[in-house]
């Protein structure tokens, strides 16, 4: 019933560029869940200013700036914790994984995780909802580094997501767009879809607005690391980095490093 809503979901900033994603139940807009609160106070902050009532924490993986506040608010408000099981994080009462589903208590919101290793090998994202809350896997026009997992982890992590229904709505926590699209601008010269939206974005940051959420299908068009299996793109890079054609083409995964390694650098 509450997946044909809209899902109502407000971005708590937080450091230089995280967002801490606060995700209203469908029927009861007060009851939340927070989505990898990096920062304590600012969530507390958030909550009595807005009167919110914290249901349930959500953890993508075990990265500081997104389980720092974790232990402070279980704490003072004694909710479930829920985090991927491959990942050792102190405070998790919920190990999940793959195809594992939850009901976060006193709301109608309900995810399936989704197996995500690349960034680390443990990061999960919750999908529910016409939304996938995915942590540091896939950003918009770009994607996490590689800390730990290998180029085929993690290219089958981003082509896992790129196979969710276009209409996904995309939670990522950093708002690394326009860096992204600067780059994506550079790997894919001849993308006028991508030059189009780097303009967009240049002018939303100017006025300091947020970039996201963005879409499954926006990110197939923008986002040069889904589209690892992509001729043009294959030759591109080929160019750029001084490859040979054949190193690159029909090669998505090989692509995929080598767009990583680029991004890195770059
Ligand atoms: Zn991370």
């Amino acid at each position: 019933m509450s997946e044909t809503k809209t899902l109502k979901v407000s971005p708590l900033a937080a450091f230089q560029d995280n967002y801490i994603w606060v995700i209203h139940d469908t029927e009861n807009p007060q009851n939340i869940a927070v989505v990898d609160p990096g920062d304590a106070n600012v969530v507390k902050n958030a909550i009595r200013n807005k009167k919110w009532n914290l249901q349930a924490i959500l953890i993508t993986h075990h990265h500081h700036d997104h389980v720092g506040g974790l232990l402070e608010l279980k704490q003072e408000f004694s909710v479930p914790v829920y985090g991927p099981a491959m990942e050792s994080i102190q405070g998790i009462d919920f190990n999940l994984g793959h195809a594992d589903t939850i009901n976060i208590k006193n709301t109608h919101l309900n995810f399936s995780i989704i197996d995500l290793p690349g960034h680390t090998l443990g990061h999960i994202a919750y999908y529910g909802h016409r939304s996938v809350f995915c942590g540091d896997t896939l950003f918009s026009g770009g994607c996490g580094r590689m800390f730990e997992g290998t180029p085929k982890e993690f290219y089958e992590s981003l082509s896992k997501l790129a196979d969710l229904p276009e209409e996904t709505a995309v939670y990522c926590t950093h708002e690394y767009t326009e860096a992204n699209l600067k780059f994506a601008c550079y790997a894919e010269p001849d993308n006028s879809d991508i030059s189009a939206y780097n303009d967009y974005v240049i002018a939303l940051r100017a006025k300091n607005k947020i970039t996201l959420p963005s879409t499954i299908a926006l990110e197939k068009k923008i986002n040069p690391f889904l589209h690892c299996a992509n001729e043009s793109l294959q030759l591109s890079l080929a160019n750029i980095s001084k490859l040979s054609k054949e190193e690159l083409l029909n090669k998505p995964i090989d692509t995929f490093a080598t767009l990583r390694k680029l991004k890195d650098n770059f």
